[in-house]
């Protein structure tokens, strides 16, 4: 057995079909791989199980992050697609899918007739070939209001890698819009995505009929900025609600 076939991956889920809920690729109909492992700690973080620190300790313990060869994972997502693999996506999530090296496993997927896709802060290039590798990039860098700083020498080197590739950027505030203006200045090449971002009150202390109120809500005020004070700043942007919130709230595996 090669090294390649025993090498896992720290997985914190692998769920669906559901549907992806943000950016270029939201309504499609996909499966999940979420990975376990993030270089980020964003203050909004609605998957801190599989990104900080102090929870993925917890979720090990408790075994709920699983070890599994790109065999594994493959299999599993065949089981979870009941057979009707073409055109059927895989989407990498987290976390950061781009910590690890997924170009076997991509390929892998692609050939046994997936479409796969990943999500990224487009903090890490290292392993360019497995960016190169999904069938779509979906690079999401995060705004001041996650308190994290984007690096923007890598944040090139990831959408430079890229074969297909989107650009989404979540909004809490204005400081935040100020940020997507450059995101946008930076890339006008590329498709930019902007959704209203949900507080971690909301989507965990209100009912979801409030979240939902509040989150089209919110959008609403997005979409009246980037429409008028800021509309010079956002050509051919597009403004969407986050759909798996207001459809699922914060259940996981959704
Ligand atoms: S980059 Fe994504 S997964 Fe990582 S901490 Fe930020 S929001 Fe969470």
């Amino acid at each position: 057995m090669s090294v390649n076939e025993t090498k896992t991956f720290p997985i914190s889920e692998i769920f669906g079909p559901t549907i992806q809920g943000e950016g270029a690729m939201i309504g499609t109909q996909t499966l999940f791989v979420r990975f376990s492992g993030c270089d980020y700690r964003c203050s909004w973080c609605d998957t801190k199980y599989a990104s900080y620190a102090e929870e993925i300790k917890t979720e090990r313990e408790e075994g709920r992050v699983t070890r599994m060869t790109h065999r594994e994972i493959i299999d599993e997502c065949i089981r979870l697609s009941l057979k009707s693999l073409p055109g059927l996506w895989v989407t990498f999530s987290g976390g950061n899918p781009a910590l690890f090296n997924t170009y076997r496993l991509t390929r892998g997927l692609q050939a046994a007739g997936f479409k796969v896709a990943m999500e990224t802060q487009g903090s890490r290039s290292l392993y360019s070939g497995s960016l190169h590798a999904v069938d779509h990039l979906i690079v999401s860098p995060k705004p001041p209001s996650s308190g994290q700083a984007t690096n923007y020498k890598e944040l090139r080197q990831v959408i430079n890698a890229g074969r297909d590739v989107s650009i989404k950027v979540v909004i809490f505030d204005k400081v935040d819009l100020q940020y997507a203006a450059h995101i946008r200045h930076l890339y006008p090449e590329y498709d930019l995505y902007l959704s209203a971002g949900t507080p971690q009150d909301e989507m965990y202390l209100c009912s979801q009929a409030e979240m939902e109120n509040a989150i089209l809500r919110r959008t609403a005020w997005l979409a009246e900025e980037v429409c008028g004070p800021y509309h010079s700043s956002f050509p051919g942007v597009k403004v969407l609600p986050q759909l798996h919130a207001l459809l699922w709230g914060a259940e996981r595996k959704r």
